[in-house]
């Protein structure tokens, strides 16, 4: 059962949890993921765009071709983890 976790599965369990809780509360459950999920959207697209220079890591413009706090060239872009310190 386990190993074959397709779409059919899915439909069966959804079928299920509709059966047990109610069209009701399953719109209401939708309806919260929908906005858990657009808010996971929103959060790593900010994580993926902002890019920070190698050298002083000031973030950086989109596309920029140089730093604008220390001038460097931006050959590359790193991209720090979320939550590390930005100092401006
Ligand atoms: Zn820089």
């Amino acid at each position: 059962m386990l190993k074959s976790f397709g779409p059919l599965e899915i439909m069966l369990i959804l079928g299920a949890v509709v059966l047990i809780f109610g069209s009701g509360k399953i719109a209401q459950l939708g309806k919260g993921m929908g906005q858990a999920i657009s808010n996971f959207r929103r959060e790593s697209k900010r994580a993926h765009e902002a890019e920070y220079c190698p050298d002083c890591k000031a973030e950086l413009e989109d596309n920029a071709k140089f730093c604008s706090e220390c001038g460097a060239v931006i050959s590359s872009r790193i991209k720090l983890p979320q939550g590390s310190k930005e100092t401006k």
